[in-house]
């Protein structure tokens, strides 16, 4: 059974007001709020446990650990990686993406191919663009049609022997497109020989994860989307490709010997994982994990997908508005523009005055807005503690400022 006040009597963040008025807050795509459970344990194990991991022998120091390797099994599970040492402990979406680049670079060499789309975050599009410079290989951008779906005829004509690295996201940030990424790596697959990384940090707090299925060679992800702590993200890597790459960091955890003569790396996963990781919150990232068992994936899928739903048609009764991928397969997000009225981020301060948190602005992803020739949306998105009656506030907020800026 869903029973939403119960799941939302776990987000005490959630009972507060802003502006004087109760918060609605639907800026999820940008971070989710936490439950009271990964708070627990954040605070656990400040209070009980804070030491550093894999280098005791301090009773603290090996509790630690255990708890981290625990929530990397935890993880491991979630994402169906084959082996728990293809989970790599990261900072978010954004340093995995650059690790996967920056390991690639011996890979490439000049007039080589990195096929991405214009549905992407601009953190995986600079990356792709310094290995570019750094190599002299050249970046391939797969179209997008009027609705933001990519245009995939063009993978059928960019996929050659040049291929080398083709990175998409699963789900787009700005509009929330899903985009067809099983094809994507079939068709990959059969053309060449190019690795393949997957961008989950909008599926992974929706969608449940395979990355076995999938059969990409990298999937990367956020821990602060998916109801953990910020700082937290994964990187999987299949086991062959991690062992042949070179590390990314160096420094304390990744070595296996270090001496002038010269120093051979940690075995996986340490030889990605330099330093002293975020330890409570790679824990916590673990107790987001069983929370979002707990609620049941199934149910957070259709709660969301029900919330889209309403979101969309209740917004598409206001005249003028437009909803950028309105007929696009889409997941957690409605991205809108008022026709004829000011500038995104008017809309979004006076949502703010009614404690309605939206994002305005490119959302990272300058190129779709130079697609659609505007300089940003409104973009609503939702998590499994948002109402149907948030979105109510959410449409009678978009009419005020309609009366307001016309
Ligand atoms: N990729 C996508 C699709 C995103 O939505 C985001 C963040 O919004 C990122 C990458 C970057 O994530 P982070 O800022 O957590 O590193």
């Amino acid at each position: 059974m869903f029973d939403i006040q119960e799941i939302r009597s776990q987000f005490s963040i959630l009972d507060q007001h802003v502006n004087s008025k109760q918060l609605v807050y639907l800026d999820n795509a940008a971070t989710s709020q936490k439950p009271n459970s990964v708070l627990e344990v954040c605070h656990k194990y400040y209070t009980e446990l804070n030491a550093n991991v894999h280098r005791g022998i301090h009773t603290l120091s090996q509790l630690a650990t255990e708890e981290m390797e625990i929530a990397r099994r935890k993880v491991q599970k979630f994402i169906n990686a084959k082996y728990d040492f293809e989970v790599i402990f990261t900072k978010g979406t954004t340093e995995g993406l650059n690790l996967i680049a920056y390991i690639l670079t011996q890979k490439l060499k000049k007039d080589d191919e990195i096929i991405i789309s214009y549905l992407e975050h601009h953190s995986n599009i600079v990356p792709w663009q310094l290995l570019c410079e750094r190599t002299g290989a050249k970046l391939r951008v797969i179209p997008i049609d009027e609705e933001g779906v990519l245009q995939l005829d063009y993978l059928d004509k960019f996929l050659n022997e040049k291929t080398k690295i083709v990175s998409v996201n699963q789900v787009s940030n700005a509009l929330g497109i899903i985009n067809p990424i099983e094809e994507i790596i079939a068709k990959t697959r059969k053309n060449t020989n190019a690795y393949i990384v997957i961008d989950g940090a909008q599926s992974a707090p929706h969608f449940t994860i395979d990355v076995q299925k999938l059969d990409c060679d990298f999937f990367v992800f956020s821990g602060h989307k998916m109801y953990a702590p910020m700082g937290t993200g994964i990187l999987y890597g299949k086991q062959e490709i991690l062992e042949d790459l070179p590390p990314f960091h160096g420094g304390g955890e990744m070595i296996s010997t270090c001496s002038f003569d010269g120093t051979t790396y940690a075995g996986l996963p340490f030889k990605y994982e330099a330093g002293t990781p975020n330890v409570g919150g790679n824990i916590a990232l673990g107790a987001a994990v069983d929370f979002i068992y707990k609620v049941g994936q199934d149910n957070i899928q259709i709660h969301e997908n029900n919330l889209l739903e309403y979101a969309q048609k209740k917004l598409l009764e206001i005249e003028n508005i437009k909803i950028y991928g309105e007929k696009a397969k889409r997941t957690g997000v409605v991205s809108f523009n008022l026709e004829g009225v000011g500038i995104s981020s008017d809309v979004g301060m006076i949502l703010d005055k009614l404690g309605i948190a939206v994002r305005t602005g490119h959302h990272c992803t300058q190129p779709i807005m130079d697609y659609f020739n505007i300089a940003g949306t409104v973009r609503a998105s939702f998590a499994v503690y948002n109402t149907l009656g948030e979105i109510d506030l959410l449409v009678e907020g978009v009419k005020k400022a309609q009366r307001m800026l016309s």
